[in-house]
């Protein structure tokens, strides 16, 4: 099974001598690397979204939005719309992202309705969850998980399952969050476990099955392995490590 590596570029390259250059950096070095064994996603700013498609995706990339309104088109000032990221050439998108819920207010109930119109798009649709130091701290992790999970996948038709996927992201390992260090082998395990658990809970197993759930927060070269690899993950979203090429194909490079 082919692991997925996401980037998640944020609001960065905001440049566009930054933007070209990450561009002809990625191309250049994207040819020392295999793609065999990995599904490479490239979660653009919206404003960079059709360069992006129009440079890589004929190199084996995909590319996303890290967010979409809940409404296809209208009157909604300053909105991505889902339509939009797919016409243009899209097929995932990143909905949730704590930094979302944190600097634009998005609750649980704007996840849902977001999901349900990405979904219907036919976007692939990444779910981010995660509990913040202090949770954790409070053995909460469990209890946070649950909550978001079933408040966002309320009502979610079962026959879009196919397009879902989860991404365990715990807040306090996020690189721009100071972490001391990412989360253990065993502890990403463990919260897949809930994870996996909830869903077979919600949909049984057979569908559950469908989900592939991938890890986030401070993903590098040196820690794939542990993260992503020894955890059972099914892929990862990076951050900060994709803003380099080289260290993001060096991510790729070691799953083999
Ligand atoms: P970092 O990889 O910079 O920790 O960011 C994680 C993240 O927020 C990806 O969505």
């Amino acid at each position: 099974m082919k692991k997925i590596i996401v980037a998640n570029l944020k609001m960065n390259l905001v440049l566009k001598f930054e933007l070209d250059r990450w561009i002809k950096n990625f191309l250049q070095q994207r040819q020392n690397v295999s793609f065999n064994k990995t599904e490479i996603v490239i979660c653009t700013p919206a404003l960079h979204l059709d360069n992006f498609v129009k440079e890589l995706k004929s190199f084996d990339v995909k590319i996303g939005a890290q967010d979409c309104f809940w409404e296809r088109k209208g009157s909604y000032t300053g909105g991505v719309s889902a339509t939009a990221v797919k016409s243009l050439g899209g097929e995932y998108v990143i909905l949730g992202h704590s930094e979302r819920r944190k600097y634009f207010g998005e609750t649980n109930e704007i996840i849902s309705l977001k999901l349900k119109t990405s979904t219907s798009v036919g976007l692939k649709s990444i779910l981010c969850v995660g509990e913040t130091m202090e949770e954790r701290k409070k053995d909460l992790t469990g209890q946070v998980l649950n909550r978001q999970l079933s408040d966002c996948l309320n009502n979610f038709p079962q026959g879009r399952l196919d397009k879902l996927l989860l991404c365990y992201e715990p807040i306090w390992a996020i690189s721009s969050n100071d972490p001391v260090a990412p989360p253990t082998t065993d502890e990403i395990m463990t919260a897949r476990l809930m994870i996996k658990k909830m869903l077979v809970r919600k949909y049984g197993a057979k569908l559950a099955e469908k989900i592939k759930i991938l890890y986030g927060g401070s993903v590098n070269q040196r820690n794939i392995e542990e993260v992503c690899l020894n955890s059972g993950m099914d892929g990862v979203l990076v951050g900060k490590a994709s803003l380099v090429p080289n260290e993001f194909l060096g991510i790729v490079k070691r799953i083999k």
